[in-house]
């Protein structure tokens, strides 16, 4: 029999399961600019909302009613965003989970 590796709650609700993927770091919250070259560089403007002290945003539930244009991290979005950077966890999370597919 196979080791169970989740508890039920989590089983039951996989928007929590996904929503704590992310390590809060921050970093998705700051504005980005191309180069010449088209490369992505995170710029040291956040967004008004972001705490830059304890890196937590300060609408973190109300964050898509707010009009910055949040935008919500899917497997999908976070498959296609070349905007966030490559150490976010959700990245490395898709990376990880398209790589063990891959075996
Ligand atoms: S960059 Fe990724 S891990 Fe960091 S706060 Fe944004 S979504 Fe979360």
């Amino acid at each position: 029999m196979p080791a169970v590796t989740q508890s039920v709650p989590d089983l039951l609700n996989p928007l929590k399961q996904w929503e704590e993927i992310c390590q809060q770091c921050g970093e998705c919250c700051f504005e980005k600019f191309a180069d010449k070259r088209g490369r992505l560089h995170t710029s040291t403007i956040a967004c008004r909302f972001l705490d830059v002290a304890t890196r937590s945003c300060k609408v973190y539930h109300k964050r898509f009613d707010v009009g910055q244009g949040c935008v919500k991290l899917t497997p999908e979005v976070v498959r296609q965003a070349a905007w966030l950077p490559a150490d976010c966890a959700y990245v490395r999370y898709m990376r990880d989970t398209h790589n063990k597919d891959d075996n």
